[in-house]
């Protein structure tokens, strides 16, 4: 089903005013984690006007060590919901487990699953029967016919609305957080009528990178970018160094607007 077919159209996933697949760029942008509501309304409100189309922020956050902040949960997903309603983005925000399920999909505009959910096929499943757009990551150590195969589960639940995510892959030097993969981007394309955005943030993990690697990402034919952006990215509490200011995610924006033509 997720194959590329002749007799099937490109996938548009229509969110609000937004669409994704169409051949537009959308850059949807924010914080790793949303931590109170003056720093999330306050990013959300320079990502609006940055010309980004939809708002990131975790709630419950997947954290490698069960020392660091876990997020907010219903707070941060309320949080979420007034951000959207004082800027006007949609908003995706991870689902980490089945418990938390039916409270991230009251408020999220897409569910986001997360590279280590890549492969939770029973999660996937649930997931997919909310019926709302979700936003698939790539596994940190998934094949692309892996990953294609974790689309191939929700789509086979009858929801055809999955945007591919690649974020990276697992590598051997540790300079950065995971591998760029960009080939991804052309092969997807050819392997599948789906749309696939980068994120080069949880890739790359250095902010300094982040721009120049977006630019790559669309010029190899993704259908938009996922940044993090933070105010104060010293003090952020989750992925500061790879986090973006918002003039930063301005000057990308810039570009992006520079090549959307010719791409
Ligand atoms: C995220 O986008 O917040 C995140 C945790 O990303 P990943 O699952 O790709 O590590
Ligand atoms: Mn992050």
């Amino acid at each position: 089903l997720a194959s590329r077919n002749p007799n099937k159209k490109n996938t548009v996933i229509k969110i609000g005013n937004i669409k994704i697949g169409d051949g537009s760029i959308n850059v949807i942008a924010g914080p790793c984690a949303v931590e109170n509501r003056d720093q999330l309304i306050s990013i959300a409100r320079a990502v609006k006007k940055s010309g980004a189309t939809m708002l990131r922020g975790g709630a419950f956050k997947p954290r490698t060590s069960p020392y660091s902040f876990q997020g907010l949960g219903e707070e941060g997903l309320k949080i979420l919901a007034q951000a959207r309603e004082k800027v006007g983005l949609p908003i995706v925000t991870e689902v980490t487990d089945e418990e938390s399920l039916p409270l991230v999909a009251k408020y999220a505009d897409v569910l986001q699953i997360g590279t280590r959910n890549a492969q939770n096929f029973n999660l996937i499943k649930k997931v997919a029967r909310i019926g709302k757009p979700i936003l698939l990551k790539r596994g940190m150590s998934s094949t692309i016919e892996e990953w294609l195969m974790a689309a191939e589960y929700i789509l086979l639940e009858g929801n055809e609305q999955v945007i591919l995510c690649e974020r990276g892959v697992r590598g051997f030097d540790s300079f950065t957080r995971n591998i760029l993969d960009i080939t991804a981007v052309p092969i997807i394309k050819h392997l599948s009528h789906l749309p696939i955005i980068v994120d080069p943030s949880h890739a790359i993990g250095k902010w300094r990178y982040v721009i120049k690697t977006s630019l790559a990402a669309i010029v190899a034919g993704a259908d938009g970018v996922i940044v993090e952006v933070h105010n104060k990215p010293k003090e952020a509490l989750c992925d500061g160094a790879q986090s973006l200011l918002p003039e930063k995610l301005e000057v990308l924006i810039k570009n992006i607007k520079e090549i959307e033509g010719y791409v």
